[in-house]
């Protein structure tokens, strides 16, 4: 054995549960060897071999700027030198949170936390709280993070009450978690009528990344809004992936609907361990130490992942960055569709900002269960000729892509022609 991936695979297996420490590094969808990084710079990382791969993950979001952004890395080496944590309040959390309020109008105040996982489990303790009401509504193919009362599929028929989508979350855990199909007017209707007076919240993913790349009709997402308003539930955009990554307002600027909570992760870190909910003073303020919420961590506010998200942020608010960089993902886009177009290959692609999905379909898919019909080895056979042709997309067809500031013409146009290439050999 030689490939220096298969050696630290074997390696891992015998001390990480599958390898790796999230499940879909695994590549156990698409099969082969995952590719351990030893090290990246701008828009590329290399393996283990020291082959060196165009990367469309970027950390699955957080990593807008690319690799090793000198102003980035400068602010992080400085604050590391300061400490790594105190425990304690810092004036670098303020400054993050003016940042943030000032870039998110619908938020007053905030609170910092290490996880988009958290940030969505503490949002929606926080609107339970408020709301004293115990129903939630998500919708199939939209993710929140890993807590138990969102890990939910949906039960059959209409608007019904889901099962778990994991072992070890019991039954009674999800019975107020009701599953809707994203983007099905008729069924959010029914369930507010239904169950109107019991829901605490919606939680959606406005413009989903986690079933590949779907966005809520302009219809549907103003329907939600005006749902949760009209039978005083709270309206949650989780924006962990679109927060500052399809525009630098996010989802709820694109739609030009307001949210009353918000939560954010990924690229508010910039690569760190960060991640954030927040909403209207009133909501806000029914948090620990003020109010019956509880909330709390031991590493919330981080005085490194605020150094590096406030570099990150300062970055991306500079004029002119979201348009350059939704030119460049639609470059990819197009490109793409047309190389696709050229060879025969049924296929249509999106994107936002810097956020794109490309379906090996010829239509846009609606909802999780369209995404779901596409044709696995055929995104396989793509997805492992795209590798070995030195780019790196998610390994799984139901992830977004991402591109970053980095991300050069040639980058772009090398990608196009692998795909082209590969479509061609089908
Ligand atoms: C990534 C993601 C999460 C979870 O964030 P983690 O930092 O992985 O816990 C939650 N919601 C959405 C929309 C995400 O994309």
């Amino acid at each position: 054995m030689t490939d220096q991936n298969d050696i630290l695979f074997e390696r891992a297996r015998a001390v990480i549960p599958g390898g790796v420490n999230s499940p879909v590094r695994a590549f156990k969808a698409v099969g082969g060897t995952p590719r351990f990084i030893q090290r990246a710079q701008g828009a590329y990382f290399w393996d283990a071999n020291d082959k060196r791969y165009i990367d469309y993950i970027g950390s699955w979001g957080p990593m807008i700027l690319g690799h090793g952004h000198p102003a980035v890395v400068e602010a992080v080496q400085k604050a590391v030198l300061e400490g790594f944590s105190y425990g304690a309040p810092t004036e670098r959390e303020i400054e993050l949170a003016e940042a943030i309020l000032a870039l998110v109008p619908s938020m007053e105040m905030v609170r910092l936390v290490s996880s988009g996982t958290e940030a969505a489990m503490s949002a929606l303790r926080l609107a339970r709280g408020a709301t004293g009401r115990k129903t939630i509504v998500k919708f199939e193919g939209c993710y929140h993070g890993h807590a138990d009362a969102l890990l939910v599929k949906a039960g059959s028929g209409l608007a019904t009450f889901g099962n778990p989508t994991s072992a070890g979350v019991p039954p009674e855990v999800v019975q107020h978690t009701l599953v809707l199909e994203y983007n099905n007017l008729q069924q959010l209707e029914e369930a507010f009528a239904l169950h109107g007076k019991d829901i605490a919240c919606l939680m959606i993913e406005a413009i989903a990344g986690n079933m590949n790349f779907v966005r809520a009709t302009p219809e549907f997402a103003k329907r939600c809004r005006e749902l949760c308003t009209q039978h005083g539930a709270l309206l949650i955009f989780d924006e962990v992936m679109t927060g500052f990554r399809v525009g630098l307002h996010g989802a709820q600027g694109v739609l030009g609907i307001t949210p009353d909570l918000t939560v954010l992760g990924k690229v508010i870190g910039g690569g760190m361990p960060l991640a954030a909910f927040g909403g209207p003073r009133a909501i806000m303020e029914q948090l620990a130490p003020l109010g019956p919420v509880y909330q709390a961590g031991t590493l919330s506010g981080n005085p490194v992942a605020t150094a590096c998200g406030l570099a990150t942020l300062k970055e991306i608010s500079k004029p002119g960055f979201y348009e350059a960089l939704a030119q460049k993902t639609r470059t990819l886009v197009d490109g793409l569709k047309a190389a696709a177009a050229a060879e025969g290959q049924p296929f249509n692609a999106d994107s936002e900002g810097g956020m794109f999905g490309f379906f090996l379909m010829n239509e846009l898919p609606q909802n999780y269960a369209t995404v779901m019909t596409t044709d696995n080895a055929q995104f396989n056979a793509l997805f492992h000729g795209l590798l070995d042709r030195g780019v790196y997309i998610a390994p799984a067809l139901y992830e977004a892509g991402f591109v970053s500031a980095a991300h050069s013409e040639d980058d772009i146009a090398a990608t196009i022609a692998a795909a082209r290439d590969i479509f061609s050999k089908r």
